[in-house]
């Protein structure tokens, strides 16, 4: 027998929350899938999304992997390509690939191919990562007009705070200013702006978080948002005792019991993906009912209190997160988001569909 914990990743509720990205955007929908999907494995879950219309990532060989499975969608470069060499590729797998700077601009145009390449054009409006600035945005059109290898350009931006109560404004304005002079198509919303801005949403929107049933606002739940969790991670106890009054548990005894209890440990650390930061007080479920972590979360496993949990033994059914417990609770009770401990699944851990 093998360690208890386990993902389970469920595909219906990618489908289901597929749905929900339509309801708000009648845009065509480029399905985010970097970072492996975040984290959920990227060939079942492109498989589980097929009727996307497109799949943005950074890896070029990802990109590459999507393609010869069979993927017949648009297939994005969220950061184009990062080497000369990489140009070709681009015409032979048909990847449509950002350009958001002057050196990828040059390396294109060093590219003999006629009329066939795809870009989205990356316009910076504030987030200040990648792009071009808007005063240069006509002198680029222009070359790409005039380089020949380029079938189509879409313009597209990123925003900062699409999640936030500021919001888009500022930004969504210099960038209709600047497209304002093209024809060309349009993409500027992430999951934050196409739940909260309709009148951002474009002709391509650019899904992510909400794909896969997780909030993108600090105040909001995905229940509220009508999404459902699509990663469960779960475990079981391997062992259960007794603290005495002043006694503690795990490195730097940073929690001390302060009258008799049960604990239990649960196998699930850091190692696993779990985040150390999670501290005393992180909600979990075992049997069905939720509780609270116990000091400090080592390597391969982390404390639990069972005080109110009397059936709770050895081979009790762990909840980490997912079903019965969103992410988004988890990942604030540890100062983080639901993008990173999603993403941060360890590849030792075994994945089921
Ligand atoms: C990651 C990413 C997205 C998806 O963002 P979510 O907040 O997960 O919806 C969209 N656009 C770009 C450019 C990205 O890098």
């Amino acid at each position: 027998m093998s360690r208890p914990i386990r993902a389970h990743i469920n595909l219906s509720a990618l489908k289901h929350n597929l749905r929900v990205v339509r309801r708000h955007a009648s845009a065509k929908v480029m399905a985010v899938v970097k970072a492996n999907a975040y984290g959920h494995g990227l060939l079942r879950v492109a498989e589980a999304l097929r009727d996307a219309e497109g799949f943005a990532l950074l890896d070029i060989r990802d990109a590459i992997i999507l393609r010869d499975a069979g993927f017949r969608q648009t297939i994005l470069l969220l950061e184009g390509f990062f080497t000369q060499e990489e140009v070709p590729l681009l015409a032979e797998y048909e990847l449509t690939t950002v350009v958001h700077n002057h050196q990828q601009l040059a390396w294109l145009e060093a590219y003999p191919r006629k009329n066939g390449l795809s870009v989205w054009l990356k316009i910076n409006t504030g987030m200040n990562r990648l792009g071009f600035m808007p005063a240069d945005v006509p002198a680029v059109m222009e070359r790409l007009k005039s380089y020949r290898g380029v079938r189509d350009v879409t313009l597209m931006t990123h925003f900062a705070q699409a999640d936030e109560a500021v919001g888009i404004a500022k930004q969504l304005e210099v960038f209709n200013h600047v497209a304002a002079s093209y024809h060309a198509p349009r993409s500027l919303a992430n999951s934050a702006t196409i739940l909260r801005h309709p009148d951002a949403q474009g002709d391509w929107v650019r899904p992510g978080i909400m794909l896969y049933g997780s909030s993108p606002f600090a105040d909001v739940s995905a229940q509220a948002l009508g999404l459902q969790a699509v990663e469960t991670l779960s475990s079981e106890l391997i062992s259960v005792r007794e603290l005495r009054r002043g006694e503690c548990v795990g490195y730097g005894a940073s929690f001390r019991a302060e009258n008799t209890m049960r604990i239990g440990t649960v196998a699930c650390g850091y190692a696993d993906g779990y985040p150390r930061h999670a501290a005393t007080g992180t909600p979990i479920l075992v049997n069905g009912k939720r509780t609270r972590t116990l000091g400090r979360v080592s390597m391969d496993m982390l404390a639990v209190d069972l005080s109110d949990i009397s059936d709770a033994q050895i081979g009790s059914p762990v909840v980490l997160w997912g079903e019965g417990l969103p992410v988004d609770e988890v990942a604030s009770a540890a100062g983080t988001i639901s993008y990173e401990l999603l993403c941060a699944l360890a590849q030792r851990v075994p994945v089921s569909y």
